[in-house]
């Protein structure tokens, strides 16, 4: 396997599953390959007048179970092996909640802190535009990931619209309230992370206000289930971005931080201090010996290199593709549970599922309902998942592929292949 590609450690995720499954040849042919990948070249007038060039790429791996489903990030790591294992992971996340979407994802090649919220704008209204022939409200909803927020998703909403000469609503999720994105959106990926988590300490018996937590990533996902950990009594000792790492001894004044990320330099923690707060590196906050490890941020975080250092007897994945396969083994035979990414931060696209119901209906929900719906489908979900983990003996990535694969291969037999 190239040291490099996250879609080679997808595609092992997938192999590993069919096996357990004793899914067909033919069928597992069908979902190594992504259906529809576009790679699109987006220029754009710089502050300054010259013209740069931005590649970005949207790809659908599955949309056996629906219409494709995913969020476009903006990062300057995005490549097509990237996006491609990105869009896997979707299909299986929508497939293992029961949602009933395929996977697909999104990205453009970008450091976005090197432009201006004006090159920002106009880079998503020309990378939605080259993406347009594929997305569709009935065929590709993109919605936010890293980089990308509420602000975002409207730039996309008002340029198809645009082109539509109506609007519509359906295009994306995660939009702003004002622009017909539901409550509980930006914060139901954190939320989704912190009823996993509660889930597994039940099944541990253990109590939440003993529990020590590490987050690393203070983005929508780490700081929402940082916040809504320490709501629950956990102790969160230390989140990181990436201008460093965070310790607190007695715990971390997780609101104040996230009230200083408003208005903060590119909104990272770089500067924040408080009484009992001191920085650690990264690579501490990963091997700090807390119960709980919830890393945030990107893929290939916790690999054959750390693994064995790792002290934290729960993983709950809150980004997609934290942990490597070859890792995760390791921490599996030292008995550590991995909550895997998704099951773990299904939670977003859970929510999406409902903002796009409610965009088609142009009926909005409350915030409770939205929830205790999401509350339910995460409780459930992670149940399923937990039931067959224990009955079959397997980790629980494993136990949710068992159920994602066998859902996706399923609607693909029932379907037939076309012609
Ligand atoms: N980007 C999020 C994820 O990785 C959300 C996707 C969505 O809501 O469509 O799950």
């Amino acid at each position: 396997m190239s040291q490099n590609s996250v879609f080679e450690m997808a595609l092992e995720q997938l192999n590993d599953a069919a096996r357990r499954l004793n899914l067909d040849a033919s069928t597992l042919r069908v979902l190594s390959h992504p259906e529809r990948e576009l790679t699109v070249a987006c220029p754009v007038v710089m502050d300054d007048g010259r013209i740069e060039v931005f590649t970005g790429h949207r790809v659908q791996h599955s949309s056996a179970r629906g219409p494709c489903k995913g969020g476009i990030r903006f990062h300057q790591n995005v490549d097509i092996d990237e996006v491609r294992a990105l869009a896997m992971w979707m299909t299986w996340k929508c497939a293992v909640v029961n949602i009933p979407y395929g996977g697909a994802k999104g990205g453009v090649q970008v450091d976005v802190t090197q432009l201006t919220p004006n090159e920002i704008r106009r880079l998503t209204r020309r990378f939605t535009v080259g993406i347009m022939p594929i997305i569709g409200p009935h065929s590709d909803i993109p919605a936010p990931d890293v980089n990308t927020n509420a602000e975002t998703m409207g730039w996309i909403m008002d340029t198809v619209s645009m082109f539509q000469g109506s609007t519509v609503l359906d295009i994306v999720t995660g939009k702003s309230i004002d622009l017909g994105g539901s409550l509980g959106r930006r914060e139901a990926t954190g939320r989704g992370v912190m009823f996993n988590t509660l889930e597994l300490l039940k099944r541990k018996k253990i109590n939440p206000k003993k529990t020590t937590v590490a987050v690393q990533g203070f983005g929508n996902v780490g700081s929402v289930s940082a916040d809504l950990l320490t709501k629950e009594g956990c102790r969160v000792l230390a989140v990181s971005d990436v201008s460093g790492a965070y310790y607190c001894e007695a715990g971390l004044p997780i609101a104040d931080m996230i009230v200083y990320c408003t208005t903060s330099r590119n909104h990272l923690l770089e500067g924040f201090s408080a009484p009992g707060v001191s920085k650690i590196s990264n690579d501490e906050l990963l091997e700090l010996d807390v119960d709980v490890l919830v890393p945030a941020a990107l893929e290939k975080q916790i690999t054959i290199a750390n693994a064995d250092r790792i002290k934290a007897d729960f993983i709950v994945e809150g980004a997609n593709g934290p942990t490597t396969p070859e890792a995760e083994r390791l921490l599996t035979q030292k008995g550590k549970i991995v909550v895997p990414d998704i099951l773990a931060n299904s939670g977003g696209v859970v929510v999406s599922y409902f903002e796009w119901v409610q965009s088609i209906q142009s009926f909005f929900w409350d915030e409770d309902e939205v929830n205790s719906n999401l509350k339910r489908v995460m409780v459930n979900s992670f149940k399923a998942v937990w039931d067959v983990h224990e009955s079959h003996g397997i980790d629980m990535r494993n136990a949710a592929m068992l159920i994602a694969v066998g859902r996706v291969a399923q609607a693909i037999k029932q379907r037939g292949i076309f012609p």
